[in-house]
């Protein structure tokens, strides 16, 4: 496979998104799935196929990282090479950064618990297919954050308080990503989820993460990037 960020992993061509969902062998494990994206030459690659070598860096990298700035923590991961431009790996990748500079910031010993909730987050957020902003109308980085809230305040379908507050936070964050409009970006759609995730995590637990401007340095990759439109374009942000 390619170490490509954008395109076909098999032969960098272009992907196609289709209107229906067919059933696809995946070009890497061999197995089938139905999915609405491949490449111009038909080749399809699955979500696991697709993220495992990203999921397996982003774990390695957060258990030994220390800062308190999930902004940072998020852009240092988008950097590795194992992480494409865009992929299901995000929805991951936003609720571990948040959660990493959480522990960080209150409580940097008990890594065997921050251990634990890496492990939890990627369960939950690895199962998020890609494409689902557009699909379904839910952007898979605000459901990293929406994973995120639930197992910081332990929420499960049945509790009261909790299924409210982590169901709010999701909607806050799609809130914003919606008045912006498409077409999708998961790094621009990350920086909206982790700025939504710091102010839920101060508010409700009352824990200053640190934080920087996001300024996006992935424009290069991004064929669809809304440039000037975008609030994390870096012309916005020249001092
Ligand atoms: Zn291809
Ligand atoms: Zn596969």
């Amino acid at each position: 496979m390619t170490d490509n960020k954008v395109n076909c992993l098999i032969c960098d061509a272009e992907i196609e998104y289709l209107e229906n969902a067919i059933e696809m062998k995946c070009s890497s494990c061999g197995k089938f799935f139905t999915s609405n994206a491949r490449c111009e030459n038909k080749h399809f690659i699955c979500d696991s196929c697709h993220s495992k070598k990203g999921i397996a860096v982003i774990k390695a990298i957060c258990i030994e990282e220390q800062s308190k700035n999930p902004i940072e923590i998020f852009e240092k991961i988008c950097h590795n090479s194992n992480i494409h431009m865009h992929g299901p790996e995000h929805h991951v990748l936003v609720g571990v950064s948040l959660l990493t500079a959480f522990y960080n910031a209150n409580a940097p010993e008990d890594r065997e618990s921050l251990e634990k909730d890496l492990g939890e987050m990627i369960y939950r957020g690895r199962r998020v297919p890609g494409g689902v902003c557009g699909d379904w109308g839910t952007c898979g980085a605000s459901i990293s954050l929406g994973i995120l809230a639930s197992i910081l305040t332990k929420a499960s379908p049945l509790t009261t308080d909790s299924w409210g507050t982590i169901n709010t936070v999701t909607s806050k964050s799609l809130a914003k990503m919606g008045e912006i409009g498409g077409p999708r970006c998961c790094k621009r759609n990350g920086f909206i989820a982790i700025e939504t995730g710091i102010d839920f995590i101060k508010e409700e637990f009352g824990v200053d993460l640190e934080r920087t401007q996001p300024v996006c340095d992935f424009v290069k990759y991004n064929k669809e990037c809304i440039l000037m439109k975008c609030p994390y374009f870096p012309s916005h942000h020249k001092k």
